[in-house]
């Protein structure tokens, strides 16, 4: 059976990245009918974000992503664990001392070592490497001592940390399934610490003994992790445990194709949620990033996206991420909505920009999602579009062909005829609506084009837009007598 783990480290929120690796994840288990593990990597204490985890949680539900195992929400949104090798966070599995009898094991069998040089020896070594044009790298001064010398050290209350003893200028090669075979030689490899001095084993050590213990067959993970594979490589063999074959995946690019950093602080997930993209969206479009199907077809639901996804279709380079993509894909699922839930979706947006308030009648709301369902790609974009019926009309703004528009003597004539029919009804309903233009068309003569357009620009700012039809119904009399009155001047 195929097991899988996403093993995120919750330092904050969740990348693009973070989750285009735990849907890689998610795709491989649900193809081949194996078990997909959410583990959390917390042993670097001094990264300790509060709220994070239930943060990272909450974002994966959302996007659709499904966990059998491990630390998932409860029906009731509260963080539990799932499964028959926990606990599956590690500071918990510290605690459970877990780590305890496998770095002993290594120390015993000379595979590993304790190193007690402080750390302004180990600053000033590395400052030395770096001044020098080196890699810094740990020199070795404590792999000589003796076991017994070390534990009389540690019985003296020194303080240390548990290193992993490389052999020299030996080469360690692995198999990437996308990738190839990659070979490191230990000259260019450090002595990885595995346990730090608070005690904590390293990702390093915890990432082996955990993947390990969970059974993990396939490692998927960003391809930022490759250099660090041939000390878990060489773990494996330590232990005499077989290696999970390992699948890196091309790094998520920003368009100056440059890796898409969770430190420029752009990227987090929460932001695309905030922004209203929809989780089919953003999950369909994350699936086209590094991977292609078979075909043309661009749209997929999870489900197809499960039974066609094979790592033979990651790419090798990285997977520049294209804004402008995500909004087409993510366009064609904000079509497919019923107009009610887009209503629903927009509605906040409006609020927002002080559109309306709470209690907008459901039918303007309703007729204002369906006017603009084929227009926005994502929630938010309802607030650059829909502003011109709600905003102050000196807040308007004109395009250039707008402003040509209203300047004409049929355009006088238009608005004037136009704000007479407004007079005539208490309010505009979309019966009186679908007929407005026809009588204002009969008074003047102007017909065609030199009818709407000047109307649309006057009422909208722009020559061009959705169903002006459905615009008289949102603006409503008042509004529309009162643009007029100011355009015309
Ligand atoms: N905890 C690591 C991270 O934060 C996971 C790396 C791995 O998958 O091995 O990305």
């Amino acid at each position: 059976e195929t097991r899988v783990r996403f093993a995120p480290s919750p330092t904050g929120y969740l990348h693009i990245g973070g989750l285009r690796t735990a849907l890689f994840n998610y795709l491989y288990a649900r193809h081949t009918g194996g078990k997909m593990l959410l583990r959390i990597e917390d042993t670097d204490r001094t990264r300790f974000v509060e709220g994070a985890l239930e943060n990272l949680l909450k974002t994966l539900k959302w996007s659709g992503i499904e966990i059998d195992e491990g630390v998932m929400l409860d029906e009731n949104g509260e963080i539990t664990e799932k499964g028959n090798c926990g606990p599956y966070i590690q500071s918990d599995r510290v605690k459970a001392g877990i780590y305890d009898k496998y770095i002993e094991k290594l120390i015993e069998e000379g595979k590993a070592y304790y190193c007690f040089c402080s750390k302004e020896r180990l600053d000033n070594l590395r400052a030395r490497q770096k001044a020098d044009g080196l890699t810094p790298k740990y020199d070795g001064l404590c792999r000589s001592l003796t076991l017994e010398e070390a534990k009389e050290k540690i019985a003296n209350g020194e303080k240390y940390t548990v290193r992993l003893k490389l052999p020299k200028d030996t080469d360690i090669s692995f198999e990437d399934r996308i990738k190839g075979k990659i070979t490191f030689n230990t000259n260019d490899m450090d002595d990885q610490v595995l346990i730090k001095e608070d005690g904590y084993p390293t990702y390093h050590f915890a990432v082996i003994v955990d993947d390990h213990e969970m059974g993990i067959t396939h490692v998927v993970r960003g391809d930022e992790w490759i250099s660090s594979t041939p000390k878990h490589v060489f773990l494996y063999q330590a232990f005499g445990w077989e290696a999970p074959e390992y699948i890196h995946l091309p790094t998520v690019l920003n368009k100056d194709h440059k890796k898409y950093s969770k430190r420029n602080g752009d990227g987090m997930v929460e932001d695309f949620i905030e922004r209203g993209y929809l989780p089919e969206g953003l999950i369909n479009y994350l699936a086209l990033l590094g991977w292609s199907p078979d075909s043309e077809e661009e749209i997929f639901t999870m489900k197809e996206l499960a039974d066609q996804f094979t790592f033979d279709r990651v790419n090798k380079t990285g997977a520049v991420f294209d804004v402008r993509k995500l909004d087409w894909v993510n366009g064609h699922y904000v079509r497919e909505m019923s107009v009610e839930d887009l209503a629903a979706a927009i509605k906040p947006y409006c609020i927002e920009a002080g559109f309306f308030g709470e209690d907008y009648p459901e039918e303007k709301l309703n007729l204002l999602a369906a006017t603009w369902q084929s227009a926005i790609d994502k929630f938010s974009d309802i607030k650059d579009e829909a502003y011109v019926y709600y905003v102050d009309d000196k807040d308007m703004k004109w395009t250039d062909e707008a402003v040509e528009a209203i300047k004409t003597d049929d355009a006088k004539t238009l608005f004037d005829a136009f704000i007479g029919k407004l007079e005539e009804v208490d309010e505009v309903d979309l019966d009186f609506a679908k007929t407005i233009m026809k009588s204002i068309q009969k008074e003047t003569g102007i017909k065609g084009k030199n009818l709407w357009f000047p109307v649309r620009a006057g009422l909208t700012g722009n020559v061009h837009g959705p169903e002006l039809v459905n615009a008289f119904v949102i603006m409503g009399k008042e509004k529309m007598i009162d643009r007029l009155n100011y355009v015309k001047e």
